[in-house]
């Protein structure tokens, strides 16, 4: 039997970003004792990346908002297949939780009249996105960060201990999620980065918050920790992920130069003004309002320039379609040859806003562009294109509690929850999401925490054995390679990094064909046997190699969620374009896309079954409540619901 620490505690919450602590902090102010474990320093978490801001309908800039616009936005983004519950709560509790943070300290940039400043972002009818400059995110961890440090020094006035109820581990990766022999939530296995330490934490209820999968793509905006190792805990957990294929490709990226292709440019710089042009210098983006939203959105540029003065009597100019639309629309330009040098399009803040006022709102895009690419973006154009962004598939949540489906004990909360955001995600919808089921799943971790009717459940010491198993299989990799050949040295994680990540790019990315699908599929099942001959040299101490190895576990795991699921749907809806079904079709609007592992009882290193780690299944959505669906025109639903919707 392996030696390994234990520590108790009521609640684990896995990751530090605006889901993990406000989770964290609601589980703890509900009574619960509550470790946040994360793979960063505390306050690297990705929320600080942030930049435009969090949506909620607080009517500050435009007193026509409130939460059923935001409802209706929302569910219009996500092309009406959104978790309606979990749109309705999202955009009725996110007020709330903005003042909340407010009240904790929280520095946000003002109206002129003093209230809390909104700016506008793509889909959002008005006005909407509370901002501290183009910084939101940073802002936002510090203030929950420093509403953490104020419960543990009143825990440590009350009991002589800063630690004593709320605690912190940083640097450390969590590998698996512990089941008793009922299958219920028993805890946590985990190893420190720095000395590759192997502890548990032992909880009845355990919240994942560990953020999305972007580092399964090449061109991608998301940093290291984007392995999606919560949605891969969950399937191994035997907790099922939805509508995996809807991943969206943000369509603003650097692409210039090659070092730091992918990094985002915030959407502010459109909400701010700014527009795009091909290479031909043609406002490009009137060609592509698509039928759904052509009543909404400004006809020519003269209209659309007036909407920055005047939104009461003009319509919004298309550059702030949603960021589907907009990310199709240049990859298009791009391929018709009217794309500018390096393969991207003009983004043009210049010409809208005097030097001093860009650096005033976008400092953060002012320095990126000097700095990394040597561009003045107070006098010159940007280029731009589409990178992996956020991914609105995720773990199968019940909408008012965040519990995970099927595992009694699991919670899940922020990009790594399904449901929300349907097929596509507004911008600014992710910070509020973070808050309004952060918030809902550390209470319901908590209450399940002290329910428990019949006494905590017991770590199983040999599930503890296995994972520790399974975390040192990288030193000691062996086996046959593909095709055959005994004796051959291990395969390098890094280099199986970088193929599965130009895999999905190149054939699982903004614009997807069957037979490359199939492709894809067919590339990923030979990438797992190479991965289970992943091997690292050295020890487990300061060893970035073996973390990159275990890592490829979960990153195998969603790819192939990915591509199943986009292989599955046959139509284009938000984050999902088809080349040959490239519309959205009515009768899939009822169709959710689940995924669970094949084999619950394999070893994910261990031979697969044949067609793979995943097994899909198909599910219809909950219809919406009539209320819902009576905030929208009828003429507007016959172009979403399908036709039996229609009569029910
Ligand atoms: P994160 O903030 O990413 O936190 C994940 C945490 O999980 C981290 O602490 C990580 O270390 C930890 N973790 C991961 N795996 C493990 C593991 N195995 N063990 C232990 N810990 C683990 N959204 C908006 O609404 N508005 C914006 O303006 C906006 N701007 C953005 C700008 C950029 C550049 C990017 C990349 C995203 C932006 N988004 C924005 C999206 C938004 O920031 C993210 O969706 C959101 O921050 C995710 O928060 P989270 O709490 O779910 O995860």
């Amino acid at each position: 039997m392996s030696v390994v620490d234990r520590q108790e505690w009521d609640v684990v919450v896995v990751g530090a970003g605006g889901a993990g602590l406000r989770a964290a902090i609601e589980a703890r102010e509900r009574g619960a004792r509550t470790a946040v474990i994360c793979k960063s320093l505390f306050g690297k978490a990705h929320t600080v990346m942030a930049e435009g801001g969090i949506a909620a309908a607080m009517a500050n800039a435009n007193e026509h908002d409130n939460w059923q616009v935001h409802f209706r936005d929302t569910m219009r983004g996500g092309k009406f297949l959104n978790q309606w519950r979990m749109a309705e709560l999202h955009a009725r509790e996110a007020p709330d939780r903005v003042w909340e943070l407010e009240t904790w300290g929280a520095l946000f940039d003002r109206t002129k009249d003093g209230r809390i400043s909104q700016r506008n972002f793509g889909g959002h009818e008005y006005p909407r996105l509370a901002h501290v400059g183009d910084r939101t995110g940073l802002e936002l961890i510090r203030t929950l960060q420093q509403k953490i440090v104020a419960l543990q020094q009143e825990d440590h006035r009350e009991t002589g201990d800063y630690e004593s109820r709320l605690k912190v581990y940083q640097e450390c990766t969590v590998t698996r999620v512990l089941k008793d022999a009922g299958g219920r939530v028993s805890g946590v296995f985990a190893y420190e980065r720095e000395s590759g330490r192997f502890f548990v934490l032992e909880a009845p209820a355990v919240v994942i918050a560990t953020g999305g999968i972007g580092k399964s793509f090449k061109v991608t905006s998301n940093s290291w920790e984007y392995t999606g190792d919560g949605h891969a805990l969950a399937l191994l957990a035997g907790a099922p992920l939805l509508n995996m294929e809807f991943v969206q490709f943000h369509p603003t990226g650097m692409v210039w130069p090659p070092s730091v292709k992918g990094i985002l440019v915030t959407e502010s710089v459109r909400g701010d003004g700014g527009v795009l042009r091909n290479s031909e210098g043609k406002r490009f983006m009137f060609d592509y309002i698509p039928d759904v939203f052509k009543e909404k959105y400004a006809q020519s540029e003269e209209e659309g320039d007036r909407w920055y003065e005047d939104p009461d009597h003009n319509r919004r100019p298309p550059e702030l379609l949603p960021r589907d639309e907009v990310a199709r629309a240049i990859n298009s330009e791009v391929k018709a040859g009217r794309g500018s040098p390096h393969g991207g399009v003009f983004l043009d803040v210049s010409t809208r806003m005097p030097a001093e006022v860009i650096r005033r709102r976008l400092p953060s895009m002012y320095h990126q562009f000097k700095e990394l690419a040597d561009v003045d973006i107070t006098a010159e154009a940007m280029e731009v294109g589409p990178t992996c962004h956020y991914v609105m598939g995720g773990i199968a949540v019940d909408s008012d509690t965040a519990a995970a489906r099927g595992v009694p004990g699991l919670y899940a909360a922020g990009e790594v929850a399904g449901g929300m955001h349907g097929s596509n995600r507004l911008g600014g919808n992710s910070l509020s999401d973070l808050l309004v089921f952060g918030r809902r799943a550390g209470l319901h971790a908590a209450e399940h925490a002290a329910g428990l009717a019949d006494g905590r459940p017991a770590v199983d010491e040999a599930e503890v054995d296995r994972a520790a198993a399974e975390a040192l299989r990288p030193f000691s990799a062996e086996g046959p390679a593909p095709d055959g050949r005994e004796g051959q040295p291990p395969e390098n994680p890094y280099t199986l990094h970088q193929e599965l990540q130009q895999t999905m790019n190149d054939l699982v990315g903004i614009i997807r064909r069957e037979a490359e699908m199939e492709q894809a599929l067919e590339k990923l099942a030979e990438l797992r046997v190479r991965a289970r001959r992943a091997g690292v040299e050295g020890h487990r101490q300061f060893n970035p190699g073996w973390h990159l190895a275990l890592d490829l576990r979960n990153m195998l795991l969603v790819s192939e969620c990915v591509a199943r699921a986009a292989l599955e749907r046959t139509e284009s809806r938000g984050g999902h374009t088809r080349e040959d079904h490239p519309t959205m079709d009515r009768r899939w609007r009822r169709a959710n896309l689940i995924c669970r592992l094949a084999d619950p009882a394999g070893d994910p290193a261990e031979p697969e079954p044949d067609g793979g780690q995943i097994s899909l299944t198909r599910e219809n959505t909950d219809p919406i409540r009539p209320d819902l669906l009576a905030l929208f025109d009828k003429e507007e639903l016959v172009k979403y619901l399908a036709e039996e919707e229609l009569y029910e």
